[in-house]
């Protein structure tokens, strides 16, 4: 890897390079390119970059490298961001950074009582990270003295303004030192943002990473319609034994569950080693999963969204969407794994009837049709199952009446057949991966159900 690539090219100290390194990240994505060496030129910076991107490195590691080592008691720099689970997200993103230093970091949120969080500040702190009411409130408690905060970081300002924390942040702004240097992260650029914005940073240098809406030249895009789930399992599998075309795969799936069913099966059939990521594992057992994919002691990995974003994994060959994003973005981000670098790349998609039309949808998203493929006539399950035929019956319902409301739709006159059980009323739900052979019994997990909900999760 060329010098300028890493996190070497930054003036970052040995302690964060370690732990840099230690956490799996080997080159900066784009806003930490950016964001890195202006922070710690010391400018105020006014970041428009979604969750994914790799925005929270992009300032902890600045604000580490200026605070350095622990010193006397009050905080030197706040970190605010709107939800209790954001704080903690990066309260853990500075522990990882600070593990090879001294630096106190401490979180603060509501939902608990004050007295411990107070304590824990006047016991000494070098880094704040809160939610904006419950800074003031331990403040008004008078555990800590704000006149020492010489870094101001004010992380997704989008949604503290959508929340109505603008009364809190003015507040906040009254009792921090005027001279301070400033970040302040937005997703999107509101008109809110912009006043918030110009209320609080000082000549900012701006930088901007879109979620990009282009996909790159260099990835060649194919689409497979399936019948059914049976036949993406079939098609996979068969894809994926031509291992001169799939040297490097990385597999989407919508739901944690599908991932690990997938990562299970294709470990079975082809008798590789198979990895997986997604948010129900912890971060090591993440970490080692990229790492051995990295390394290549596993050439496929089975991933959720969480891993399509921020991520860069060089020569990865293809990208197979097992199942169509229903966030369009996620389409975006997931074939951007691909094809990096100038590097050319394959992304492959399977498409049920229910899910064509979000892929209409990422056609006008990324402005131009993909090509279809003719599915091999081995790989198709003719077959499919009642429960799912019901399902995909529901969604393009659904889909109809979503674009015209008037639209009565077919399923409801639809009775299940006696014995059957009803999907959505108790049944067990969406189709289920069969092992070959008798098709009872089966012991997978459900795959590409209505997904909806963990599909539209936030992501980060
Ligand atoms: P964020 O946008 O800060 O929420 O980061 C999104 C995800 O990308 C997190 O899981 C980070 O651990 C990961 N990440 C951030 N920067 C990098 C990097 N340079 N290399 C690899 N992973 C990264």
């Amino acid at each position: 890897m060329q010098e300028d690539q890493d996190f070497s090219q930054f003036k970052l100290n040995k302690q964060l390079l370690t732990a840099v390194a230690e956490a799996g990240y080997t080159k900066p994505t784009e806003i930490q390119q950016k964001a890195i060496p202006l922070m710690l030129a010391g400018h105020d910076l006014f970041g428009i970059a979604p969750t994914g991107t790799g925005k929270t490195a992009a300032y902890v590691l600045p604000v580490l490298m200026k605070l350095k080592y622990a010193q006397d008691i009050h905080p030197r720099a706040l970190i605010l961001a709107p939800t209790r689970e954001l704080v903690m997200q990066i309260d853990e993103v500075v522990r990882q950074f600070a593990k090879y230093t001294d630096l106190r970091c401490l979180p603060l949120i509501g939902g608990k009582g004050i007295k411990p969080q107070a304590e824990a500040a006047a016991a000494g702190v070098d880094i704040i990270v809160s939610t904006p009411q419950r800074f003031l409130d331990v403040y008004a408690s008078g555990a800590f003295l704000p006149r020492f905060i010489k870094t101001f970081i004010m992380d997704e300002a989008d949604k503290m303004m959508d929340m109505g924390f603008k009364g809190q942040i003015n507040r906040i702004l009254e009792v921090v030192p005027p001279k301070r240097q400033n970040a302040l992260f937005s997703a999107t650029m509101p008109d809110r943002v912009a006043e918030l914005a110009g209320d609080f940073l000082d000549f900012p240098e701006r930088v901007e990473v879109a979620p990009q809406a282009t996909t790159a030249e260099t990835i060649d895009q194919l689409i497979y319609e399936v019948p059914n789930n049976r036949t993406k399992i079939n098609l996979l599998l068969q894809l994926l034994q031509d291992r001169e075309r799939f040297t490097r795969v990385i597999v989407f799936a919508k739901t944690r569950q599908t991932a690990s069913d997938i990562a299970k099966y294709l470990q079975r059939k082809l008798m590789v080693p198979v990895r997986v990521v997604h948010a129900n594992k912890d971060q090591n057992s993440r970490n080692n999963a990229m790492e051995d994919f990295r390394e290549g002691e596993s050439h496929i990995l089975v991933a959720t969204d969480i891993a399509s974003r921020g991520l860069d994994i060089s020569d990865v060959s293809h990208v197979i969407n097992f199942d169509v994003p229903l966030v369009y973005d996620d389409y975006v981000h997931r074939v951007g794994r691909t094809g990096r670098a100038e590097k050319s790349g394959e992304a492959i998609t399977f498409v049920t009837p229910a899910e064509l039309y979000h892929i209409t949808k990422i056609e006008e998203l990324i402005s131009k049709p993909i090509l279809r493929e003719a599915v091999p006539q081995e790989a198709i399950a003719e077959e499919t199952p009642f429960e799912e035929r019901q399902d995909m019956a529901r969604e393009l319902d659904r889909q109809k009446r979503k674009d015209n409301p008037d639209f009565k739709g077919a399923f409801h006159e639809k009775k299940a057949r006696p014995g059957q059980s009803q999907p959505g009323k108790g049944g067990p739900g969406g189709p289920k991966f069969k092992k070959k052979g008798p098709n009872k019994n089966s012991k997978g997990g459900k795959i590409a159900g209505k997904g909806g909900k963990s599909a539209r999760r936030k992501k980060g």
